[in-house]
């Protein structure tokens, strides 16, 4: 007996037929005598929706108003689920952000939960009732509503598990767990019983888009255990995210792409102390995520900087650098768009040899280029053309998980 927290995504809460299933898996962690917080998304595609209506109005909206837009919809789903709770004869309370509150940060659209006020949530605890959260919204500290960015549910989720230090947070989805690479790119995929909060980081952030990266974050610093479920599958054990690592790890957990990645190179930076910095700095202060980075050398007193940044950053990215060139002392500023970042990722990478060898044969194999290598303990990642992606995807699964 203790605290559970269950998180149900779009896609389990997408029908009042589906809501029937959520019930039921709330019901179980209520019946076995423990007390339950339940997160949910908006229904289906709905905060897509609202955002297309969005454009219909403006292309620039209020960033303020654009919050308190999409965070209506996760409103609909937990009046619904309350509603169907108390239908089934039990105690249920729902509670948007700002009811608890969640306080955040006045990032709109992508802020950050500063604390969450312990009071509403226990009292109704304590009395019974199963509460049903309102997942990726808050409110800062002027009471504006805020959002915590697209996926972020998961993050609520694992924030209020932390908060009220739950046994674990259950996320349900509508696959059974974490795979070896995305069931919808590659045939033969595995389940992975479990994945450490470093793995699925790294899983997450390149492109596995099963979690909210910020939600294994938040796992890792205060230990929530954090099971992907399916909310579909009769018993389903799915996989655990915690510190616990198995046995014998595996060298290689996951292949993932991520298809969102475009290629700045700025040619001809006077080979100097501090230019590099220059550079990096004005990338930070205009809030530029830089992933890949190789400095080479060219001529005597040059170097040439490559980086990647997200496809959706590029344009403002080469306007900054246009408009810096002179200050900078660039001499060219280049671009390639349509590349893809594909990765293996696994606690063995170090301390195995030859897995990148093994990585590249899968590529050269089937023919494909490698634009850039980047490497870390416990991942490789190279950029290919992306039509080469789930060609490069498929020949590297296949070589570790044949
Ligand atoms: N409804 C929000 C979204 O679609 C949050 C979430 O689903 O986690 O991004
Ligand atoms: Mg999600």
């Amino acid at each position: 007996m203790g605290l559970i927290v269950q998180k149900f995504g779009g896609s389990s809460v997408a029908s009042a037929e589906k809501l029937e299933k959520v019930a039921e898996k709330i019901i179980n962690e209520k019946n076995a005598g423990n007390d339950v917080i339940v997160v949910v998304s908006a229904q289906g595609k709905t905060t897509d929706r609202l955002i297309s209506e969005e454009k219909e109005i403006t292309d620039n909206p209020s960033k303020r108003e654009h919050d308190v837009l999409v965070s209506t919809g996760e409103q609909i789903t937990i009046a619904k689920l309350a509603m169907l709770l108390i239908e089934k004869g039990y105690k249920a309370v729902s509670l948007t952000g700002w009811q608890i509150p969640i306080v955040t940060n006045s990032e709109f659209g992508n802020s950050r939960i500063r604390y969450i006020h312990k009071e509403t949530v226990l009292d109704l605890l304590t009395s019974g009732n199963i509460v049903i959260v309102a997942g990726f919204q808050g409110v800062d500290e002027n009471l504006n509503i805020t959002t915590l960015g697209r996926g972020g549910s998961d993050t609520t989720a694992v924030a209020l598990s932390a908060n009220f230090n739950a046994e674990r947070c259950d996320i349900y989805t509508d696959v059974d767990g974490v795979f070896t690479a995305d069931p919808r790119v590659v045939k033969n995929v595995r389940k992975l019983d479990k994945v450490s909060y470093d793995e699925m980081l790294e899983l997450a952030s390149l492109g596995a888009k099963v979690l909210h990266n910020r939600c294994v974050e938040i796992g890792k610093k205060y230990n929530v255990p954090i099971y992907v479920k399916s909310t579909f599958e009769k018993n389903s054990v799915g996989t655990l995210i915690s510190n616990q690592k198995p046995l014998e790890d595996l060298i290689v957990n996951g292949v993932t792409k991520d298809d969102n990645i475009s290629r700045i190179t700025v040619i001809g930076l006077e080979n100097k102390i501090g230019k590099t910095y220059e550079l990096f700095k004005l990338l930070a202060e205009n809030n530029i995520n830089i992933d890949i980075i190789v400095q080479a050398f060219g001529e005597t007193f040059i170097k040439n900087i490559t980086f990647t940044v997200k496809m959706t950053d590029l344009n403002r990215t080469l306007k900054l650098l246009n408009e810096n060139k002179e200050k900078l002392n660039a001499k060219e500023i280049l671009h390639a768009e349509n590349l893809s970042k594909v990765s293996i990722v696994g606690v063995g990478i170090a301390n195995k040899p030859g897995v990148a060898a093994k990585m590249f044969e899968a590529l050269y194999e089937r023919n494909i280029n490698m634009h850039m290598i980047s490497t870390s303990e416990i991942k490789i990642s190279v950029l290919v053309d992306i039509e080469e992606a789930v060609n490069a995807v498929n020949s590297i699964h296949e070589k570790f998980f044949k």
